[in-house]
Order: C-alpha cells, then structure tokens, then sequence
C-alpha cells in the first residue's frame, strides 16, 4: 500500500512537471549527447558540430555566472522549458559557486570559457597554461567533475592551448551565430534582428549570446519567442 502510495505520489510529481510546461513553449527538442573528446567545432573557426540537422540550434551563454543577470536567463529558459550550455569563467565560478550549481541542477550543461576572460593569443605561453590549470581546478572543485569543453575568449584561439585542450581530450566550442549582444544598448528587436540574420546562412548551429549581459538577460524571452516563429528547433547538448 505504501509502495502505491509513493507510486502515484511519483506520478503526481511528474504530471505536475510536465504541466508545468505550457503548450506553446519552444522546449528542448531533443539531446544530442558527444562522447568527451577532443575536437573543435562552430562554422565561424570550425566544421560543424556533427549531428545537426538543419534548422536544430544549440543555445550557448557566456560570461557567467553573474548574480545580477544569469538567474534572469534561467527564468527565461525554464519558462519556455529549454535546456542550454553555459561557458564559465573561472573566477566568478569560484566567487559565487553555489550560483554554477544552480544552473547545473536547472539541468544544463556547462563548459569553461578560461579563469579570468583574458585574450590568450596575446599571452606568454606560461600565463596561457596557468590560466587553463586554474579554470579546470575551479570547475572541477566547485561542481564535481571533470570539464568536457572550452570556448576561448573573445574566441581567440592560442596554438599553445588548442594543443593542451586537444592532449586532455577537452572539446573547443566556437560559434555559427550570435547577436553581437556585448555592443550597448541593443532592444530585444535588435538582438532578434542580428540574430536571425545570423542564423541563416548556417541555417542552425551553436549560438552564441552572454548571460553577464543584462540586455541579454531582458530580450532572452523575445529572442525564444523569435527562434520559435522561425521554425529553429532547440537541441540540448551534453557530453557523456
Ligand atoms: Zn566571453
């Protein structure tokens, strides 16, 4: 009988959840899950991320976790039940790591975007490993496991760290779209606009926007609405 009881407790609890989710959100399509391996991928430095079809996009936020915007981006993403990646840096992971557990237990995915945002091509080779080793250190202290993947700064890749990435069998991530939302005072219209311009010569792919912008965090609701009258479809990525 109890058995039963924890039973349809169970159910409720998993109806509740589903309901949760209104009718017309735009969800999260479908995971694709990549095994942990070196690779490099985003059309704007790389091939494509494999497994794509047309139309399916990956959404990507960088810069976090920012108290003051990165919990607006949850909002905005669990309201329309969508799953997405998170590319950390290192020293606000480590000054607010119970907010890099937040967005972990929401259920998405997180990589790292280096220890502090600095641009590696133009560092001494020891300050590009230094960086790296303490990244790694601060992602694997404050969540629990190893880093699947890394997007460089300002996408500025440095052959000293693609080799070093590449021999630890971390993932880089660069980009097929964004919406140039580090320039100031851009509307929600005019994040959409970029974009969908963006988006469509690739027609898809990895999208890169920065939960650390405020801006960012306002048009999110917008810009899910716009995917979703596009026809773009929401795949979550996760690393096994
Ligand atoms: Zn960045």
């Amino acid at each position: 009988m109890r058995l039963l009881t924890s039973l349809a407790l169970a159910m409720t609890t998993l109806t509740a959840a589903a309901a949760s989710c209104p009718p017309d959100a735009l969800g999260t399509s479908r995971t694709l899950t990549l095994p942990r391996a070196a690779g490099a991928w985003g059309t704007a430095q790389h091939a494509p991320l494999p497994g794509l079809a047309p139309k399916e996009v990956v959404l990507t936020f960088d810069d976090g976790p920012r108290p003051e915007s990165t919990p607006l981006v949850l909002k905005a993403l669990a309201d329309q039940c969508v799953q997405a990646t998170f590319f950390m840096n290192g020293e606000p992971m480590a000054r607010h790591p119970e907010l890099a557990r937040q967005v972990r237990d929401a259920g998405h995915s997180v990589g790292m975007h280096g220890f502090r945002h600095d641009n590696f091509a133009q560092l001494p080779a020891e300050d590009q490993g230094r960086d790296l080793k303490a990244m790694i250190a601060t992602y694997t202290d404050v969540l629990g496991e190893a880093p699947p993947a890394y997007r460089f700064p300002f996408l500025a890749e440095s052959p000293v760290l693609m080799k070093a990435l590449d021999k630890l069998g971390i993932a880089v991530m660069s980009v097929d779209a964004g919406a140039e939302d580090w320039l100031p005072d851009q509307t929600p219209q005019m994040l959409a606009d970029k974009l969908l311009s963006q988006l469509a010569k690739p027609g898809g792919g990895l999208i890169l926007l920065h939960d650390a912008q405020d801006q960012t965090a306002r048009a999110l609701p917008h810009l899910l609405q716009v995917l979703k009258a596009g026809g773009y479809r929401v795949v979550h990525l996760r690393w096994r």
